[in-house]
C-alpha cells in the first residue's frame, strides 16, 4: 500500500508534470543574452551590445548565402539583450517573396503582446515593407547592419521617432555587395525593380 503511494508521489512531483509555466521560467532564464560585453547566460546586465547582436543576424545571412539565398538576415532581441527570435531572408530557397530576414525573425518570435521594447536588429537597412512592419507593430529600435547597399526605410523609420542605430558593418557591406554583383536580377527581384538590361553592368541600371 505504501509503495503504491510512494509511487503516486513520485509520479505527480516528477518535471514532467509541472505546470508550463514552471517550465516556461526555465526557458526563459536559460534564454541567452547578449546585453553588456561577450554573450552570457545572465539577465542581470542591462545594457545591449548592438555589435554582438549584430553577430546573429549575421550568422542568419551566412546560412542564407549557404543555402543559395540573399544574404539577409535578422534578429529580434528585448532590451535586456536576451534574443527572442532569428532569421533569414528565403525568398530563392522557398521561393517565398514574402520571406524577408525582418519578417521571418518576426513570424519566428510567435506571439508578442507588445513590440514597443523589442529590438529589430538586421544586417541590411529594412525595405520598405519591413519599415512598414516595424512601424506596424511598433518597434521603437533597429539596428541596421549597414545602408551602403540600400537605404531601405531608415530616413522615414526616424521622421516618426524610431530609433535606427547604423552600424556600418564592412562584413555586412561586402556579403551583401558581393552578392548584388554576381545576382544583379536576384537583386532586383527583392527590392521591387524591374530586371537589368543585357549589358548593363550596375545594379539598377534600366536603360
Ligand atoms: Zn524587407
Amino acid at each position: 500500500m505504501f509503495v503504491v503511494l510512494g509511487l503516486i508521489l513520485l509520479y505527480v512531483s516528477s518535471p514532467e508534470n509541472e505546470p508550463e509555466p514552471c517550465r516556461m521560467t526555465m526557458v526563459r532564464i536559460a534564454r541567452q543574452s547578449y546585453a553588456g560585453g561577450a554573450m552570457s547566460t545572465s539577465s542581470s546586465v542591462q545594457t545591449p551590445n548592438y555589435v554582438t547582436m549584430l553577430q546573429v543576424a549575421l550568422a542568419e545571412a551566412r546560412t542564407g548565402l549557404s543555402e543559395g539565398g540573399i544574404p539577409i538576415g535578422a534578429a529580434i532581441f528585448n532590451l535586456r539583450g536576451e534574443l527572442i527570435s532569428s532569421g533569414h531572408n528565403r525568398r530563392v530557397q522557398q521561393n517565398d517573396p514574402s520571406i524577408h530576414g525582418e519578417t521571418d525573425a518576426f513570424r519566428r518570435a510567435g506571439r508578442q503582446r507588445s513590440y514597443l521594447d523589442l529590438i529589430m536588429v538586421t544586417t541590411l537597412a529594412p525595405c520598405w515593407y519591413c519599415s512598414g512592419l516595424v512601424r506596424q507593430f511598433g518597434f521603437r529600435t533597429v539596428i541596421v547592419g549597414e545602408s551602403r547597399n540600400f537605404p531601405g526605410g531608415i530616413e522615414w523609420l526616424r521622421s516618426i521617432g524610431v530609433e535606427v542605430i547604423d552600424l556600418a558593418s564592412p562584413e555586412c557591406i561586402t556579403m551583401l555587395a558581393d552578392y548584388i554583383r554576381e545576382n544583379p536580377g536576384v537583386w532586383n527581384e527583392d527590392i521591387g525593380e524591374p530586371p537589368p538590361q543585357v549589358g548593363c553592368s550596375v545594379v539598377r541600371c534600366n536603360r
